[in-house]
Protein backbone atom coordinates (compact mmCIF):
# COMPACT_ATOMS: atom_id res chain seq x y z
CA UNK A 1 0.00 0.00 0.00
CA UNK A 2 1.31 3.61 -0.71
CA UNK A 3 2.21 5.05 2.21
CA UNK A 4 1.34 8.62 1.61
CA UNK A 5 -1.42 11.05 -0.28
CA UNK A 6 -1.33 14.27 -1.18
CA UNK A 7 -3.54 17.37 -2.16
CA UNK A 8 -2.92 21.43 -2.28
CA UNK A 9 -5.58 23.23 -0.08
CA UNK A 10 -5.38 26.65 -1.53
CA UNK A 11 -1.83 27.72 -0.74
CA UNK A 12 -0.89 24.95 1.66
CA UNK A 13 0.00 20.74 1.43
CA UNK A 14 -1.92 18.27 3.72
CA UNK A 15 0.08 15.15 3.35
CA UNK A 16 -1.84 11.78 4.48
CA UNK A 17 0.71 9.15 6.15
CA UNK A 18 -0.20 5.30 6.94
CA UNK A 19 1.47 3.94 9.80
CA UNK A 20 -0.06 0.52 9.03
CA UNK A 21 -2.52 -1.56 8.22
CA UNK A 22 -5.59 -3.11 10.17
CA UNK A 23 -7.32 -6.26 9.11
CA UNK A 24 -10.92 -6.17 10.34
CA UNK A 25 -13.16 -9.29 10.52
CA UNK A 26 -16.37 -8.96 8.55
CA UNK A 27 -18.51 -8.33 11.75
CA UNK A 28 -16.86 -5.27 12.88
CA UNK A 29 -19.10 -3.79 10.04
CA UNK A 30 -22.36 -3.80 12.15
CA UNK A 31 -25.25 -4.41 9.08
CA UNK A 32 -23.60 -4.65 5.91
CA UNK A 33 -24.46 -6.32 3.66
CA UNK A 34 -21.03 -8.07 2.33
CA UNK A 35 -22.47 -10.94 -0.24
CA UNK A 36 -23.26 -7.39 -1.91
CA UNK A 37 -19.95 -5.87 -1.33
CA UNK A 38 -17.09 -8.28 -2.41
CA UNK A 39 -14.40 -5.91 -3.36
CA UNK A 40 -14.45 -4.64 0.29
CA UNK A 41 -12.96 -7.64 0.72
CA UNK A 42 -9.26 -8.85 0.80
CA UNK A 43 -8.21 -12.30 -0.13
CA UNK A 44 -8.05 -13.45 3.51
CA UNK A 45 -11.77 -12.51 3.62
CA UNK A 46 -11.29 -9.49 6.38
CA UNK A 47 -11.36 -5.71 5.23
CA UNK A 48 -8.22 -4.26 5.04
CA UNK A 49 -7.43 -0.76 5.89
CA UNK A 50 -4.97 2.11 6.64
CA UNK A 51 -4.39 3.30 9.70
CA UNK A 52 -3.99 6.84 8.37
CA UNK A 53 -1.92 10.12 9.81
CA UNK A 54 -2.35 13.54 8.28
CA UNK A 55 0.65 16.39 8.38
CA UNK A 56 0.29 19.95 7.52
CA UNK A 57 2.48 22.54 7.54
CA UNK A 58 1.27 26.11 8.28
CA UNK A 59 2.25 29.35 9.10
CA UNK A 60 5.60 28.03 10.41
CA UNK A 61 3.59 25.28 12.48
CA UNK A 62 4.09 21.83 11.69
CA UNK A 63 0.65 19.66 13.15
CA UNK A 64 0.00 15.81 12.76
CA UNK A 65 -3.56 15.04 12.90
CA UNK A 66 -3.46 11.63 14.63
CA UNK A 67 -0.78 9.66 15.49
CA UNK A 68 -1.23 5.82 14.44
CA UNK A 69 -0.72 2.65 16.25
CA UNK A 70 2.69 2.98 16.62
CA UNK A 71 5.51 0.01 16.38
CA UNK A 72 3.57 -3.03 17.50
CA UNK A 73 1.64 -6.24 15.91
CA UNK A 74 -1.69 -6.70 17.81
CA UNK A 75 -3.26 -9.04 15.61
CA UNK A 76 -5.91 -7.62 13.98
CA UNK A 77 -3.52 -4.21 12.95
CA UNK A 78 0.24 -3.85 12.71
CA UNK A 79 1.83 -0.11 12.80
CA UNK A 80 5.44 1.10 12.61
CA UNK A 81 5.35 3.04 9.30
CA UNK A 82 4.79 6.41 10.41
CA UNK A 83 8.62 7.75 11.25
CA UNK A 84 9.61 6.72 7.95
CA UNK A 85 6.98 7.96 6.39
CA UNK A 86 7.65 11.34 8.03
CA UNK A 87 11.07 11.27 6.84
CA UNK A 88 10.40 10.37 3.63
CA UNK A 89 8.07 14.02 3.52
CA UNK A 90 11.31 16.31 5.65
CA UNK A 91 9.58 16.24 8.77
CA UNK A 92 11.17 14.58 12.18
CA UNK A 93 8.78 13.90 15.06
CA UNK A 94 10.87 17.13 17.15
CA UNK A 95 9.76 18.81 14.21
CA UNK A 96 5.70 18.50 14.67
CA UNK A 97 4.56 21.42 16.88
CA UNK A 98 1.06 20.41 17.85
CA UNK A 99 -0.62 16.55 17.44
CA UNK A 100 -4.59 16.91 17.34
CA UNK A 101 -6.29 13.35 18.18
CA UNK A 102 -9.39 13.03 16.45
CA UNK A 103 -10.14 10.35 19.43
CA UNK A 104 -8.51 8.08 21.89
CA UNK A 105 -8.77 4.74 20.24
CA UNK A 106 -5.40 3.40 20.03
CA UNK A 107 -4.62 3.50 16.11
CA UNK A 108 -4.68 7.24 16.50
CA UNK A 109 -2.56 7.91 19.71
CA UNK A 110 0.42 4.97 19.52
CA UNK A 111 3.50 6.67 18.47
CA UNK A 112 2.21 9.75 20.89
CA UNK A 113 4.85 8.00 23.64
CA UNK A 114 7.88 5.74 22.60
CA UNK A 115 9.89 3.84 25.31
CA UNK A 116 8.53 6.02 27.93
CA UNK A 117 8.91 9.14 26.58
CA UNK A 118 6.86 11.71 24.30
CA UNK A 119 8.07 10.88 20.82
CA UNK A 120 6.70 14.00 19.25
CA UNK A 121 9.31 15.84 22.02
CA UNK A 122 8.58 19.45 21.41
CA UNK A 123 4.77 18.84 20.81
CA UNK A 124 1.23 20.06 22.70
CA UNK A 125 -0.93 16.99 22.16
CA UNK A 126 -4.63 18.03 21.41
CA UNK A 127 -7.84 15.72 22.03
CA UNK A 128 -11.41 16.13 23.05
CA UNK A 129 -11.84 16.27 26.90
CA UNK A 130 -14.67 14.23 26.61
CA UNK A 131 -12.93 11.22 25.78
CA UNK A 132 -10.75 11.02 28.76
CA UNK A 133 -13.45 10.04 31.14
CA UNK A 134 -14.14 6.73 28.91
CA UNK A 135 -10.59 6.02 27.84
CA UNK A 136 -8.60 7.01 30.54
CA UNK A 137 -10.16 6.66 34.35
CA UNK A 138 -12.46 4.30 33.50
CA UNK A 139 -12.01 0.83 34.79
CA UNK A 140 -10.80 -1.70 32.12
CA UNK A 141 -9.97 -0.46 28.63
CA UNK A 142 -7.18 -0.12 26.86
CA UNK A 143 -4.05 -0.49 29.13
CA UNK A 144 -1.30 1.44 26.41
CA UNK A 145 -4.01 4.21 25.99
CA UNK A 146 -3.96 4.92 30.09
CA UNK A 147 -0.52 4.60 29.83
CA UNK A 148 0.19 6.95 27.27
CA UNK A 149 -2.09 9.84 27.66
CA UNK A 150 -0.77 9.35 32.32
CA UNK A 151 3.03 10.47 30.52
CA UNK A 152 2.15 12.85 28.33
CA UNK A 153 -0.26 14.59 31.65
CA UNK A 154 2.41 13.92 33.79
CA UNK A 155 5.11 15.95 31.05
CA UNK A 156 2.69 18.94 30.63
CA UNK A 157 2.05 18.26 27.30
CA UNK A 158 -1.64 18.19 26.97
CA UNK A 159 -4.54 20.73 26.09
CA UNK A 160 -7.68 18.94 25.49
CA UNK A 161 -10.42 20.55 23.08
CA UNK A 162 -13.88 21.71 24.74
CA UNK A 163 -16.86 23.08 22.48
CA UNK A 164 -16.47 23.27 18.84
CA UNK A 165 -15.09 25.49 16.41
CA UNK A 166 -11.74 25.73 17.85
CA UNK A 167 -8.65 26.91 15.92
CA UNK A 168 -5.97 25.05 16.04
CA UNK A 169 -2.86 26.36 13.75
CA UNK A 170 -3.53 29.36 10.79
CA UNK A 171 -5.85 27.14 8.31
CA UNK A 172 -6.86 24.55 10.88
CA UNK A 173 -10.00 24.03 12.93
CA UNK A 174 -11.08 21.48 15.45
CA UNK A 175 -14.63 20.42 14.59
CA UNK A 176 -16.88 18.70 17.34
CA UNK A 177 -18.08 15.19 15.68
CA UNK A 178 -19.06 13.15 18.25
CA UNK A 179 -20.63 9.58 18.20
CA UNK A 180 -17.63 7.35 17.24
CA UNK A 181 -16.61 8.42 20.67
CA UNK A 182 -17.88 11.26 22.41
CA UNK A 183 -14.84 13.45 22.13
CA UNK A 184 -14.26 12.58 18.65
CA UNK A 185 -13.24 15.91 16.81
CA UNK A 186 -12.22 16.29 12.74
CA UNK A 187 -10.51 18.76 11.34
CA UNK A 188 -11.16 21.71 8.95
CA UNK A 189 -8.06 22.67 6.89
CA UNK A 190 -8.66 26.22 4.78
CA UNK A 191 -6.98 28.44 2.91
CA UNK A 192 -8.36 31.02 0.26
CA UNK A 193 -11.78 29.65 -0.81
CA UNK A 194 -10.51 25.68 -0.67
CA UNK A 195 -11.66 23.51 2.17
CA UNK A 196 -10.45 19.97 3.23
CA UNK A 197 -12.07 18.08 5.93
CA UNK A 198 -10.58 15.20 7.88
CA UNK A 199 -13.41 13.38 9.06
CA UNK A 200 -10.95 10.69 11.83
CA UNK A 201 -13.47 7.90 12.10
CA UNK A 202 -16.77 9.81 12.22
CA UNK A 203 -16.76 7.84 8.92
CA UNK A 204 -15.41 5.03 8.41
CA UNK A 205 -15.44 4.43 5.21
CA UNK A 206 -16.90 6.03 2.14
CA UNK A 207 -19.66 3.67 1.55
CA UNK A 208 -21.21 4.85 4.37
CA UNK A 209 -22.31 7.69 1.86
CA UNK A 210 -24.72 5.31 0.01
CA UNK A 211 -25.32 3.17 2.62
CA UNK A 212 -25.88 5.05 5.51
CA UNK A 213 -27.28 2.30 7.96
CA UNK A 214 -24.34 0.14 8.49
CA UNK A 215 -21.54 1.34 11.13
CA UNK A 216 -18.81 0.46 12.53
CA UNK A 217 -18.41 -1.79 16.14
CA UNK A 218 -16.21 0.20 17.76
CA UNK A 219 -18.71 3.60 17.34
CA UNK A 220 -19.19 4.56 21.05
CA UNK A 221 -22.84 6.07 20.25
CA UNK A 222 -24.16 4.13 16.85
CA UNK A 223 -27.22 6.50 16.59
CA UNK A 224 -25.17 9.73 17.22
CA UNK A 225 -22.60 8.46 14.70
CA UNK A 226 -25.02 8.06 12.28
CA UNK A 227 -26.76 11.81 12.47
CA UNK A 228 -23.02 13.30 12.69
CA UNK A 229 -22.22 11.43 9.80
CA UNK A 230 -25.30 12.78 8.02
CA UNK A 231 -24.77 16.34 8.98
CA UNK A 232 -21.70 16.09 7.33
CA UNK A 233 -22.49 14.63 4.23
CA UNK A 234 -25.16 17.43 4.09
CA UNK A 235 -22.83 20.32 4.47
CA UNK A 236 -20.33 18.54 2.04
CA UNK A 237 -22.48 17.40 -0.76
CA UNK A 238 -21.60 19.75 -3.51
CA UNK A 239 -19.75 22.24 -1.44
CA UNK A 240 -16.28 21.22 -3.40
CA UNK A 241 -14.29 20.92 -0.23
CA UNK A 242 -12.14 17.57 -0.20
CA UNK A 243 -12.59 14.68 2.33
CA UNK A 244 -10.92 11.72 3.83
CA UNK A 245 -10.78 10.50 7.10
CA UNK A 246 -8.33 8.05 8.52
CA UNK A 247 -9.21 4.83 7.45
CA UNK A 248 -10.55 5.52 3.58
CA UNK A 249 -8.89 3.19 1.11
CA UNK A 250 -5.67 4.25 -0.38
CA UNK A 251 -5.79 6.99 2.40
CA UNK A 252 -7.63 8.87 -0.51
CA UNK A 253 -9.16 12.61 -0.90
CA UNK A 254 -12.37 12.74 -2.59
CA UNK A 255 -15.44 15.01 -3.19
CA UNK A 256 -18.86 14.14 -1.99
CA UNK A 257 -20.95 14.38 -5.17
CA UNK A 258 -24.92 14.18 -5.76
CA UNK A 259 -27.58 13.78 -8.75
CA UNK A 260 -30.19 11.07 -9.62
CA UNK A 261 -31.12 10.45 -5.99
CA UNK A 262 -27.99 9.25 -4.86
CA UNK A 263 -24.52 10.97 -3.09
CA UNK A 264 -21.64 9.50 -3.37
CA UNK A 265 -17.58 10.07 -3.19
CA UNK A 266 -15.56 10.86 -6.18
CA UNK A 267 -12.11 10.20 -5.34
CA UNK A 268 -10.42 12.94 -7.05
CA UNK A 269 -6.76 12.46 -6.11
CA UNK A 270 -5.22 9.32 -6.34
CA UNK A 271 -2.42 8.10 -3.56
CA UNK A 272 1.02 9.86 -4.50
CA UNK A 273 -0.37 12.36 -6.17
CA UNK A 274 -0.95 15.92 -5.74
CA UNK A 275 -3.81 17.54 -6.66
CA UNK A 276 -3.20 20.06 -9.35
CA UNK A 277 -4.13 23.33 -8.22
CA UNK A 278 -7.18 24.51 -10.12
CA UNK A 279 -11.10 25.31 -9.38
CA UNK A 280 -12.71 22.84 -7.22
CA UNK A 281 -15.27 20.86 -9.04
CA UNK A 282 -19.03 20.29 -7.30
CA UNK A 283 -22.42 19.48 -7.37
CA UNK A 284 -23.24 17.25 -11.39
CA UNK A 285 -23.36 13.50 -11.64
CA UNK A 286 -19.65 13.44 -13.00
CA UNK A 287 -18.51 10.31 -13.15
CA UNK A 288 -15.35 8.95 -10.63
CA UNK A 289 -12.08 8.23 -11.24
CA UNK A 290 -11.67 4.33 -10.61
CA UNK A 291 -10.87 4.43 -6.77
CA UNK A 292 -7.14 3.38 -5.95
CA UNK A 293 -6.69 -0.06 -5.14
CA UNK A 294 -6.38 -0.55 -1.26
CA UNK A 295 -3.74 -2.84 -1.36
ZN1 LIG B 1 -9.47 4.34 13.89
Amino acid sequence: MPDRSAVRVGGLELIALNDGLCKLPQDFYVGLDFAAHQEMLADDGRVHIPIGCFLLRTGGTTVLVDAGLGDVDVGWARGGDLPAALRAVGSKPEDVDIVVCSHLHIDHIGWLVSDGRPFFSNATVRYGRADWAQFVDAPGGESRTKEIMETLSSAGRLEPLDGDDISIAPGLTARHTPGHTLGHYGLVVSSGTDRALILGDAVECPLQLEEPDFYAMSDVDPDLAARTREALWRELEGSGALVTAAHFPGLQFGRVLGGKGRRYFSASVAPWQTQPQGPATSGGDASSEPAPAIE
